[in-house]
């Protein structure tokens, strides 16, 4: 793997904010911040289109700050918010999607998205903070947290009140379809695992590969469960890699840290981190029968003492190992008890 986006790895080393970039003629990367996130920035893509106007790959996290980024960048490029004709989101996630109302409503400019997530998002947008909250609640009871736990780590409705406020999306990208972006060849390529609508994007006249987070150069994008998410999201995940893994783009375009070159390579190490936390996960539960997902995620190795875990970080990890039960029961390796609060054991072979 070579790291191509230099000036991005030399500014995360370095604790700052990357540059606005020209990557290609007519292309631009805008780095967007992230409040209190240690991925800390997005990177928003302005394609100048033919015909005259902008198209926008993602819009960053949904605050003051995020915003004053996006419209400085695009200030430093000699554009304008209202030159934004159309935003492509990868997903649904906050730090991709949190924008694009504000984006929407300064611009005129359509929301497109893979239906998978569009109709999460509609979903959610139905919602009140309250009886997300109550659902999330439940699913990790069901995953087998105490009560109290699993209310304290999920947190109080008002944090998640922006969340039942984004942008439901006005067009629709199915896989194998060009985006409306006049002048590019901008291939929707779905890659469920991290959502299930997520999208990454083949520009056929440039060779780049617009990867969102299916594909990071530095850290594993997170595959969890969650009450309205898809049945088996890890081997959704793992087929996904496989589909793009022999794509040879001329560079990889990430929505998070730095550009870079050798997609095959990385495909293949996130491949074998998920191998390896199958394997573990699988000695776990060898030496903890009847275990819960709670219970099993306290018994693998994290990247500090799991004692320590807690909140949002505790949630995804009792996900993640959920996600990897699920992948171990379809390949017929483990069985899990059924009713409320499954346990899982080692299937008899
Ligand atoms: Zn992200």
């Amino acid at each position: 793997m070579d790291i191509t986006g230099t000036a991005q790895h030399e500014a995360w080393q370095a604790r700052a904010l990357p540059p606005v970039e020209q990557v290609r003629p007519n292309l631009w990367s805008i780095p967007v911040p992230i409040p209190h996130n240690p991925l800390r920035y997005v990177s928003v893509h302005a394609f100048a289109l033919d015909g005259g106007g902008l198209g926008l790959l993602d819009t960053g996290w949904e605050s003051d700050e995020s915003w004053a980024a996006l419209t400085g960048g695009l200030a430093q490029i000699g554009a304008g918010i209202d030159d934004v004709r159309g935003a492509l989101v990868t997903h649904l996630h906050f730090d991709h999607l949190g924008l694009a109302a504000r984006v929407r409503e300064a611009s005129g400019a359509w929301i497109a998205m893979h239906p998978a997530d569009a109709s999460a998002v509609a979903r959610i947008s139905r919602e009140s903070a309250a009886a997300f909250v109550a659902s999330e609640v439940a699913f990790l009871v069901g995953l087998g947290a105490d009560r109290e736990d699993a209310v304290s780590d999920v947190g109080p409705p008002d944090r998640l009140e922006s969340f039942t406020r984004m942008a439901v999306p006005d067009r629709l990208l199915e896989d194998g379809e060009h985006a409306d972006f006049p002048g590019w060849r901008m291939r929707a390529v779905h890659t469920p695992g991290h959502t299930p609508g997520h999208l990454s994007f083949a520009e056929e006249g440039t060779g780049l590969f617009f990867s969102g987070d299916h594909v990071l150069p530095r850290i594993s994008p997170n595959i969890s469960t969650s009450f309205a998410g898809a049945a088996d999201p890890l081997g959704d995940y793992l087929e996904s890699l496989a589909a793009v893994r022999d794509l040879d783009p001329a560079e990889v375009v990430p929505a998070h840290e730095w550009r870079f070159r050798g997609l095959d390579a990385r495909v293949d190490a996130l491949t074998a981190h998920h191998e390896q936390r199958l394997t573990e996960l699988l000695t776990a539960i060898r030496r903890h029968p009847r275990s819960t997902p709670w219970d099993l995620a306290a018994h693998l190795t994290w990247s500090r003492p799991w004692d320590q875990y807690e909140r949002r970080m505790r949630i995804f990890a009792v996900t993640e190992t959920d996600a990897h039960l699920r992948l171990l029961a379809r390949r017929g390796l483990v069985v899990s008890s059924g009713g409320p609060v499954p346990t899982w054991t080692l299937a008899v072979r």
